[in-house]
């Protein structure tokens, strides 16, 4: 059976994954560009992902037992994301395209969650909330296209996290110790009451903001509060602008399903508030597993799939990178 490749490159993670053309997934193997210091530098990353590229793909086709001619066709991110990056991963896919001599598909890489998300959980027309690193969006299929109900104005949920976790002392990725830390102050202070420690909300409409709470946040540390504390509270407040966001785009939607995407969406408190939110109102939420909620190459690989189906190639001519690619841009032609 064939196989259509995915290729992920638009910011942090380098990754190469799989989906046979009966929709069975096949895991990816990826490499996560950690910045010494500092936050990602394009650039830096960019040469991290060419160096690693070649050994990573060969490592990929040993590892699932892949003969590269049972490759179909081969997906890359075209967008959006950072220039550079996105770079990488399109050459390699032109490369290899034009190596084996099959079809190239560009693919949108907010889409791809989606896609993705559907494929794993069985969910069929969700309203997607897609927390990640660099995108915060909600998102639901209407009239030929996903549109984008509501959005960050600012940073994305998951580079606010990241960047507080920054400033104290924690490394790239800072979501989940955030994770551990608030947690580990729940379980300390099960009492403990918001009215103690507020911070920024950023709603706006049905869109969000984050750069906010992260100021506020770092200062609430340098006022005194606990780092756990801090983190609680940072997931709290942060976490519950979006489910509200969300709730608000399942009734405007009239649409039952909520689907969670994005490396935020590995964290199990946004989780549980997404489940108590649907248990709520009679809808149900999903998540895929944690190795597809952040990026992927089988997210790129089954947007792909779909994609073929209907005859949606990219010609090489056509495969340049779009940074600023926008999720309602493509026409969403397949089931
Ligand atoms: P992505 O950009 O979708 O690959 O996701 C990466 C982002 O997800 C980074 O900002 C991480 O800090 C964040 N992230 C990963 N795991 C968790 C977690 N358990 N809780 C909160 N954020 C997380
Ligand atoms: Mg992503």
């Amino acid at each position: 059976m064939g196989v259509i490749l995915g290729i992920e490159s638009t910011a942090h993670t380098f990754s190469f994954g799989g989906v046979y053309s009966n929709g069975k997934t096949i895991s990816s193997t990826s490499a996560l560009f950690r910045p010494e210091e500092g936050g990602i530098h394009p650039r830096e990353a960019a040469d991290h992902h060419s160096l690693l590229s070649g050994n990573l793909f060969k490592e990929f086709i040993t590892k699932n037992d892949i003969p590269v001619s049972e490759i179909d066709a081969i997906a890359f991110s075209q967008g959006p994301g950072l220039g550079p990056c996105l770079r990488v991963g399109a050459s390699v896919a032109r490369s290899l395209s034009e190596k084996i001599s099959k079809p190239l598909i560009g693919v949108n890489h907010c889409v791809a969650h989606i896609e993705i998300g559907r494929l794993q959980t069985g969910c069929d027309d969700p309203v997607l909330l897609y927390v990640s690193g660099g995108n915060t969006q909600v998102i639901a299929r209407n009239g030929g296209r996903y549109r984008v109900i509501g959005e960050t104005l600012d940073i994305g949920i998951g580079n606010m996290l990241d960047k507080f976790a920054r400033t104290q002392g924690i490394p790239f990725p800072g979501g989940p110790k955030i994770e551990k830390l608030a947690l580990e102050w729940l379980n300390n202070n099960p009492n403990a009451s918001l009215d103690e420690i507020i911070l920024p909300y950023g709603v706006q409409g049905m869109d969000l903001s984050f750069s906010g709470i992260l100021t506020a946040a770092v200062q609430k540390v340098a006022d005194g509060h606990s780092l756990q504390e801090v983190c609680w509270s940072l997931q709290e407040h942060s976490f519950s602008t979006c489910i509200e966001v969300a709730e608000r785009a399942l009734a405007h939607t009239g649409k039952n399903e909520l689907l969670l995407g994005g490396g935020v969406a590995c964290n199990e408190r946004i989780r549980e508030m997404s489940e108590l939110m649907c248990i709520d109102r009679g809808a149900k939420a999903f998540w895929p597993e944690k190795q597809y909620c952040i990026d992927n190459g089988t997210m790129i690989a089954e947007l792909g799939r779909k994609m073929i189906k209907h005859n949606l190639y990219t010609k090489l001519e056509d495969s340049a990178i779009d940074p600023s690619m926008r999720t309602d841009h493509a026409e969403v032609v397949w089931d």
